[in-house]
């Protein structure tokens, strides 16, 4: 999102970093790209200009509402109603409605506590904005990293295409193995990472991403190079590029969560994380096209998703997953979609022995997906029945979906924590379940 700040007329243009020269192979280290992204903040603050259209509220009829809503039921009905569920607090549910979501609420005897238009919600949080949020990666300078990563470090890292986006995007997966190449098999134990399934998540690309960076800086470490010798790590930051980019579009953010799919009743785009073939739209999620939540027109009806799909079922060997999104401060294991545990108990065992081990390197909160509300259609719930896959979602933390470059370097270092314990069993996850 670097060039939000720096010119709105060229958009679609590729922009030179904001502050700092262009890195190449030779000078991208994690700590260098730390350092930009800590540095900007005090060297340049925005125009005022800049700023109002960062903070300017995309016209699309939505809500800021609070509703009522006391336990997981409730909020998967709402869910239901389109309602994109944002902060849970108590028996109350805050979160973003369109007009036809609303139009349900009442319908359906909620108690709507709060509603204001998305423009007052937004001049309300204006403190909230970052100074320099043009520190985030937009899908360009993504790209352009995970090349130059590869690039420097070419006998284990490789980086190839899962697929493109609904708009012609490529999916970029950075892979990290010390002997196969691109898309070649491998029978060592595997571990994907996957950020921004949501569009306005962006700080889910940026953990992934430095990961990345800081795995290579570090590829010399005991522990490390055993991790990189044993495994084959995947890590694809931005499945939802078309989304990423319609969020930052004209400068100012659009609160915008799904792909880019028009739909036939010309509203934007299918809840991602509702797409998979996990009980497909049964639970918490709309089949109102306008709602946030839609789950499409059936089960992997988008590229993205289907990119995943591909992707998952020509690996056999992966073992475990961590999907990032934001932000709630949680790390959730399946099922999601149904209020069940998983039906074995060994693999229950690892699930929760994986997410409080990295509950306690991140402060997050480890829980059962569905405790929280019940959602069907989810990556984590289909990667796990369709490959066994101990895979986690984690909600990174935040005061919102635009928390500010600060909290980048703080987010990376506790979660390179926890995605380096992950790595830690993915040898044999089950050796967790003695
Ligand atoms: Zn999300």
């Amino acid at each position: 999102m670097k060039k939000l700040l720096i010119s709105i007329a060229l958009f679609g243009v590729l922009c030179a970093r904001a502050v700092s020269a262009p890195l190449s192979p030779e000078n991208i280290s994690f700590n260098q790209l730390l350092k930009d992204i800590t540095a900007p903040a005090a060297a340049r603050a925005p125009e005022p200009e800049e700023r109002s259209a960062i903070l300017s509220a995309p016209s699309d009829g939505r809500y800021w509402v609070t509703v009522k809503a006391a336990d997981k039921y409730a909020r998967t009905r709402l869910l239901e109603a389109g309602m994109d569920i944002v902060e849970i607090k108590g028996d109350n549910v805050s979160g973003f409605a369109g007009p036809h979501t609303m139009e349900l609420l009442q319908s359906g005897g909620f108690v709507v506590l709060s509603r204001v238009p998305l423009s007052e919600y937004l001049a309300g949080r204006q403190k909230d904005f970052p100074a320099a949020d043009a520190v985030y990666h937009n899908y360009k300078e993504t790209w352009d990293l995970l090349k130059q990563m590869a690039a420097k470090n070419p006998d284990i890292a490789s980086l190839f295409s899962i697929g493109k986006s609904i708009e012609g995007r490529d999916i970029w997966c950075l892979r990290i193995n010390s002997n196969a190449k691109g898309e070649a098999p491998s029978s060592k134990p595997g571990a994907l990472f996957i950020g921004n399934h949501h569009a306005r998540e962006h700080l889910s690309n940026e953990v992934p991403l430095l990961f990345a960076a800081w795995l290579f800086d570090h590829r010399g470490d005991t522990a490390i190079k055993g991790y990189i010798a044993g495994l084959d790590i995947y890590i694809i930051p931005m499945l939802n590029p078309d989304g990423v980019e319609y969020d930052i579009k004209n400068g100012s953010y659009q609160y915008f969560r799904k792909n880019a799919r028009v739909n036939p009743d010309k509203s934007i785009g299918v809840d991602l994380n509702r797409n998979y073939d996990s009980w497909w739209c049964e639970s918490g999620a709309s089949t109102y096209p306008g709602a946030d939540t839609y789950c499409g027109p059936k089960a992997f009806s988008e590229p993205e998703s289907q990119a995943v799909k591909r992707f998952i079922e020509a690996r056999k060997n992966l073992k475990t997953h961590i999907s990032y999104h934001s932000y709630a401060s949680s790390i959730l294991y399946p099922w999601g979609g149904k209020e069940e545990d998983v039906p074995k108990a060994q693999d229950k065992q690892v699930f929760v022995k994986m997410a409080a081990e990295m509950a306690k390197l991140t402060g997050y909160t480890p829980e059962k997906s569905s405790d929280m509300y019940i959602a069907t259609g989810d990556s984590c719930d289909w990667a796990y029945a369709a490959g066994g896959i101990f895979a986690f979602t984690f909600e990174l933390e935040g005061n919102g979906f635009y928390p500010g470059a600060a909290i980048i370097s703080k987010a990376v270092s506790s979660n390179i924590k926890a995605a380096v314990y992950l790595l830690s069993v993915t040898d044999d996850p089950y050796k967790l379940a003695q």
